[in-house]
């Protein structure tokens, strides 16, 4: 805790990293944060919090945050600092001059994970309604769109089952892809808790995660396997229930389509799923696979976690059906200390994901062509919509390089850091008349910008974060925006500026929509959750209290739906010129791409990315611990310090993501998910040289 004297004031608030979304009590002086105190009361943390939640007020309040609006002609010149009504005509005048020359289709926009519901709700809307089409994505287009996918489809809903209290009531965990400790530190002191009362733990990642050995926790199994064949291990752990006759018969009949699910038995029991048949690719033991499948499916309620390690590649939707699948044969769901929980990233990726920022969903995931939706939202926002999806971001970037798409609306997300093959990234921004930025910092994406609006951090925002366990929190304002205009506000004014009149009071205001035309939200206003503290959705008039956990009687779409879940290799491959795999991750200290993390104090700790390499790949190459080497792909060579480790099997290195000044993207290709383009993070063919 930094101490700076005594408060005169307290606000109760969330914390705007990760999916965990912890509650705290900012404590003021003025307008002058003495500390950040997590709130006993806050339903995700009950008092606990970690290194980055505590020393987050540190961005906040830094003297790097840009606090006017600024625009310029041409990305080469310098900016100029204007007053807000001069930058919002200004960029409306060139959205709208793009789109008489080249068409409504050639503009776009990006909403953030790390904003507010109402002030991603406002984006979308005048994606749609001032724009015209339905040109809006969101981030979780690179993290979790599989989820959203995947879980839609198997059990009707895009979100994880659980609350965290549940994991409380588990038997058997399971970690797949995630790394607990490090990227939802609160969560995973939780789980850890569990663990060391007794719980059995299974860990499935090419890393040696902390949770595998640690002080008082070791992992019963863990399936170390090579980067890419997520899909193959499920299968095979899902074809020994099946073989081995583990299968929870009364679950499956009672609340599974029986037509799916016999089609799916004779895939998943054909010798080719089996963990021998896999084993000699997938790198994993068969006898590990055997024992983890057993142990899943008798040893009490078992509770799937899961992060980017499951989505992030080309199959990673696939992998999300086949862990619905998973816990839907085991009749692993739909009670406390069970079920399918996706770890979210940011701290209001769910939200954003809910309130419509993907190109073919409005909010509460009702698709863009379905008539009756669109008419609901037509009469509300009084405006004809677009009933075609829009552009996907991978497509807005891949359309700006051949011309077709000229400008971008980009609300809190660093593309030229976060999105992977950067120099691609960077091309097709440079290629657009008109880069809209609304940001804290002048990030990487801003250097391609035209215009920038200031954003307003967390202390001064007044609406709504949506946690990773569907939880709706109150975010309150500490101090007024120091920029002089809410978020939302901005992005109202250049609606209206577009020619679409868009107004509202209040954020509370904003929310009372979003509940009036969401049916998952209907029972949500400021005032309930100023009275109740917070409340996971579905909440509606007849579960005020909202729903702690989901499919208990019946899935959302009726019956849980099995889907063929065929292993199919990346297309990513080592060769000799790239004999290793790369793949990536977080570490507790800091933040996705850092530019708020390293404005804090956490900046001490982990002040560089590093390259984790295995003693023998260091020996054979001349490399030693703390060398500086060349790590290259097909797309690019980035330099970085080499860590040799014993947390990675042979043939495999790893790093992490967080300083532009190592830029991991430059190497990350263009591969992605089949379903929903999310990048390919995971896996990328590389070789590692001592640095001449
Ligand atoms: Fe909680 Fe995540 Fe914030 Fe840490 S970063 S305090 S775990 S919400």
């Amino acid at each position: 805790v930094i101490d700076a004297g005594q408060p005169d004031r307290t606000v109760q608030t969330t914390c705007a990293y990760c999916g965990v979304g912890c509650s705290f009590e900012a404590q003021l002086k003025g307008n002058d944060v003495v500390r950040m105190v997590p709130d006993s009361t806050g339903g995700a943390n009950e008092g606990h919090s970690c290194v980055k939640g505590r020393f987050a007020w540190g961005y906040a309040t830094h003297s790097d945050r840009v606090l006017s609006p600024m625009i310029r002609e041409h990305i080469s010149d310098a900016w100029r600092e204007v007053s807000w009504d001069e930058a919002i005509e200004f960029a409306a005048s060139r959205f709208s001059s793009i789109q008489r020359r080249h068409g409504r289709d050639a503009i776009g926009g990006v909403s953030s994970s790390r904003c507010t519901n109402e002030e991603v709700y406002v984006v979308q809307k005048m994606i749609r309604a001032a724009f015209q089409n339905n040109n809006i994505d969101t981030c979780a287009r690179v993290c979790h769109s599989p989820t959203g996918y995947g879980l839609k489809q198997t059990f009707g809903t895009a979100a994880g089952t659980q609350d965290f209290k549940s994991v409380e009531h588990a038997d058997v965990i399971m970690v797949i892809g995630a790394n607990p400790t490090d990227a939802h530190p609160v969560f995973g002191a939780r789980m850890k808790r569990r663990l060391r009362q007794g719980a059995k733990l299974i860990v499935l990642d090419p890393r040696r995660i902390d949770l595998v050995r640690s002080p008082h926790v070791s992992a019963a199994y863990h399936l170390q396997l090579r980067p890419g064949t997520n899909v193959a291990v499920i299968n095979a752990l899902a074809h020994v229930i099946v073989t081995e006759q583990l299968v929870n018969e009364a679950f499956v009949s009672d609340r599974c389509d029986a037509r799916s699910f016999a089609q799916w038995k004779a895939f998943i029991a054909e010798p080719a799923q089996s963990p021998e048949a896999t084993e000699v690719f997938t790198g994993v033991p068969a006898q590990q696979v055997r024992d983890a499948a057993r142990l899943y499916a008798t040893g009490g309620n078992a509770a799937i976690y899961y992060g980017l390690g499951v989505t992030e590649h080309s199959q990673g939707s696939t992998m999300v059906l086949g862990i619905a699948n998973l816990a839907m044969v085991a009749g692993q769901i739909g009670r406390e200390g069970t079920g399918v929980n996706p770890l979210r990233g940011q701290n209001n990726v769910q939200g954003s994901c809910d309130m419509g920022s993907f190109p073919h969903e409005l909010p509460g995931y009702r698709h863009i062509s379905d008539d009756t939706t669109r008419a609901q939202f037509e009469q509300a926002w009084n405006v004809p919509l677009d009933p075609e999806p829009g552009m996907r971001i991978p497509n807005m970037l891949a359309s700006a390089i051949t011309g077709q798409f000229r400008g971008m609306f980009i609300q809190g997300e660093d593309l030229a850091q976060s999105d992977p093959n950067t120099l691609h990234v960077t091309a097709a921004l440079s290629a657009m008349e008109c880069v809209v930025v609304q940001d804290l910092f002048l990030n990487e994406t801003a250097k391609y910008a035209h215009i920038f609006l200031p954003g307003t951090a967390f202390l001064e925002k007044d609406g709504t974060f949506t946690n990773a366990e569907r939880r709706i929190n109150r975010v309150r304002p500490a101090m007024p925006p120091r920029t002089g205009l809410p978020e939302w506000e901005a992005v109202c004014r250049l609606a209206t500026a577009m020619g679409y009149p868009m107004h509202y009071s209040s954020a509370s205001q904003i929310m009372d929509e979003i509940a009036s035309l969401t049916p998952t939200f209907a029972g949500v206003s400021f005032e309930h959750l100023d009275r109740v503290g917070s409340v996971q959705w579905p909440c509606t008039e007849q579960r005020p209290a909202g729903t702690r956990i989901m499919h208990e009687q019946e899935f959302v779409r009726g019956r849980g739906r099995f889907l063929i879940t065929q292993y199919v290799p990346t297309d990513e491959r080592s060769t000799r010129k790239f004999p290793l795999l790369l793949t990536t991750g977080r570490i507790l200290s800091q933040y996705n791409v850092g530019t708020e993390t390293r404005r804090t104090a956490n900046t001490v700790w982990h002040p560089e990315d590093v390259l984790e390499i295995h003693a023998h790949d260091a020996e054979v190459r001349g490399i030693a611990d703390g060398d500086v080497v060349l790590l290259s792909s097909r797309k690019g060579t980035i330099t970085l310090h080499a860590h040799v480790s014993d947390k990675l099997p042979e043939g495999v290195v790893y790093t992490t993501f967080h300083h532009p000044e190592a830029a991991a993207n430059v190497v990350t290709t263009e591969y992605s998910d089949w379903a929903t383009n999310c990048p390919e993070y995971k896996v990328t063919a590389v070789e590692v040289r001592p640095f001449d």
